[in-house]
């Protein structure tokens, strides 16, 4: 037959381009949609099989005997106009069951709708064709079932396939080969994973050399298309942005990483804080200086291989501990550097400081025979503290020296109100003058100027002048047992009190003396030093919470020697020696006025004794 006449044939409200019926026992057609009933009109009351032409009719009933699987044929079915007209049609059941009988439900199409579909189908591909041809892009398609990427353009109307292969295959090959930089790892990676983990849509960049292109960067734009609510296909247009390859960091080479622990080195971490700081557009980022604690130990007693398994541990537990938040670098030595860029505050920080530290115990105890190993670090935070690498840096470093004179095993975040007394901003700061040279000399003036008075109104000068020199305390002593006569604190810079002090002999026993300077000035920046040479001198120190002094021996003709000891807790500082030579003649300034005021005293306590 001819389908073009048999189409343009008969009346056109009888033909039956789509409908659908349902049949229940014996194939009685119970149930059917509009256009079926139009076009069957009054012989719906009749089986189904009854309908069909008999040159198909034994088909159809094939075919509604095996219906447990779907079945399609095409058959000719009566019209009510008396014609037969050709259909596709697919039975299957519908689900339900009816007097024991499963329903069937029958979806039917007109052959010459579905060749009409077909032609329409064929225009509009010819047409996306002709639009894929005429643009630049290229196109991506990555099926899920068989893990395959496909990349191609069209040219002539035609797809040419510039790449395919598995994403399994590609990745294995991008990150065995030395042809690709870390750089170009780590974009695959990320494109994978944006693969795998994307909902809907996706837009990223990456190098097209990666596929094999020598296009520079590529855009990305993808979105996936589920079939049937499977996730199917990910469709993908990309652009090439003709960007120029961008350099490759260091800290992206193959040899950004520490031998030892595999964690970033030097070089590499500071640069990634660099460039994280560079792109923050003022977002918080969190830079630590962390050191362990009392490492020497750790080798003196256990020896040198378990220190580097110590260290190696540290490292790996950073790291894991940090996750995606943030990067860790080793420093060199037992010092590590950490640069969080997406924590919120303190808190979060403290929180993963805890669980690093903890973790360390735990899995060095057998290692370490039960010695447990701690950790100190200084915090600073970009953008609030400095608005540049060195000078987080110096902070950062700054404040784990404070976490280290305040007794190790801790964090300590830079407070300004607390710890600005460092200098820390300014850059090269070598020796941390609190002033410039004429204001402290300035301060000195004022003190020198001030009557002797009283002891109250001696004390607040001496306090106007610790605070101008960012000192904590000072104390007089007299006598070879230096017992404690006048005491000045300013606790603006020490918020802890210090314990009383009611003598100090040690600072000018023998030992000690030999250390003083020909002007009778000792200066101490820390006490490291009297930790390894003179350990009473450190722990009498050390109980007093003076992490350093500078102490002046006075000696003024007619009276007993005195020792004026300014001094400071909770950090260490460097004394410059302009400083150390300002703060001797305000130590014999104040040395004069407090004799003048025994001396006083005394005459007072005469002329009562002899009225
Ligand atoms: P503190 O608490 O003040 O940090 O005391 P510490 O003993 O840890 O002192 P410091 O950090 O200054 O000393 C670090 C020591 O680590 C010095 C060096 O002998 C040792 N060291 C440096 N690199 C390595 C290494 O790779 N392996 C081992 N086993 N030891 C190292
Ligand atoms: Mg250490």
């Amino acid at each position: 037959m001819n389908i073009t006449q048999y189409y343009s044939e008969g009346d056109r409200t009888s033909r039956i381009y789509r409908g659908r019926c349902i049949l229940q026992k014996g194939y009685t057609i119970v149930d059917a949609d509009e256009p079926f009933y139009r076009y069957v009109g009054t012989n719906s009351g009749r089986p189904f099989p009854v309908l069909v032409h008999p040159e198909e009719a034994k088909e159809v009933e094939n075919a509604l005997a095996n219906l447990n699987q779907e079945q399609r044929l095409i058959f000719r079915l009566l019209g009510q106009d008396g014609n037969y007209r050709y259909v596709y049609g697919v039975f299957q059941y519908n689900g339900r069951v009816d007097q024991g009988f499963p329903l069937v439900e029958v979806q039917l199409m007109d052959i010459m709708r579905i060749h009409h579909k077909f032609d329409e189908y064929a225009r509009n591909i010819a047409k996306y064709r002709k639009f894929m041809t005429l643009s630049t892009q290229l196109y991506f398609e990555y099926l899920y079932k068989t893990d395959e990427i496909f990349l191609y353009e069209y040219i002539d109307d035609r797809s040419i396939v510039r790449f395919h292969d598995t994403l399994a295959n590609l990745q294995q090959v991008v990150s065995e080969s030395k042809r690709y930089s870390f750089r170009q790892k780590a974009e695959l990676e990320g494109f994978q994973e944006a693969l795998v983990n994307m909902s809907e849509t996706m837009e990223l960049e990456i190098d097209g050399e990666i596929f094999g292109l020598d296009c520079g960067y590529i855009h990305v734009r993808g979105a996936i298309l589920y079939l049937s609510g499977v996730r199917e296909l990910m469709v993908a247009s990309l652009s090439v942005t003709g960007e120029v390859k961008k350099e490759d960091k260091y800290y992206m080479s193959s040899q950004a990483f520490d031998t030892a622990t595999s964690v970033y080195n030097k070089r590499a971490i500071k640069e990634i804080a660099m460039d994280l700081i560079a792109n923050s557009s003022n977002k918080k980022i969190l830079l630590g200086v962390m050191d362990i604690d009392d490492f020497k130990n750790i080798n003196d007693t256990f020896g040198h291989m378990v220190g580097d398994e110590v260290i190696a541990k540290v490292a790996e537990n950073i790291k894991i501990t940090l996750g995606t938040r943030g990067y860790v670098g080793r420093f060199g030595g037992d010092e590590f550097m950490v640069v969080l860029d997406k924590i919120q505050d303190d808190t979060d920080f403290s929180m993963i400081f805890k669980t690093v530290r903890k973790n360390v115990a735990y899995e060095c105890r057998d290692l370490l025979h039960g010695m447990e190993v701690t950790l100190s670090i200084g915090v600073a935070t970009f953008p609030d503290h400095a608005s540049g690498y060195e000078g987080l840096f110096r902070i950062a470093d700054k404040c784990l020296y404070i976490a280290k004179a305040k007794g190790k095993d801790r964090v300590i975040f830079y407070k300004p109100e607390v710890h600005s007394y460092y200098d820390m901003q300014q850059a090269s700061v070598q020796i941390h003058m609190p002033m410039s040279y004429s204001q402290s000399c300035n301060e000195v003036t004022k003190l020198m100027k001030m009557g002797p008075q009283t002891a109250e109104s001696l004390a607040a000068d001496v306090e106007h002048f610790l605070e101008a020199f960012r000192i904590d305390r000072m104390v007089i002593c007299e006598g070879d047992d230096c017992r404690v006569q006048f005491t000045a604190t300013c606790d603006k810079y020490h918020p802890e009190p210090f314990p009383e002090v009611t003598a100090v002999p040690f600072m000018l026993k023998e030992e000690m003396r030999a250390l003083y300077d020909e002007n009778g000035i000792l200066a101490r920046n820390g006490l490291t030093r009297f930790q390894d040479t003179d350990s009473e001198v450190y722990n009498e120190l050390t109980a007093l919470g003076v992490t350093g002094f500078i102490a002046a021996q006075v000696k003024l003709e007619g009276h007993p020697e005195l020792l004026v000891m300014f001094y400071f807790g909770g950090r260490t500082r460097k004394w410059g020696s302009n400083e150390t030579g300002l703060i001797n003649i305000a130590a014999w300034n104040v040395a004069e006025r407090y004799l003048r005021l025994v001396d006083e005293k005394k005459k007072n306590n005469r002329k009562e004794d002899t009225q």
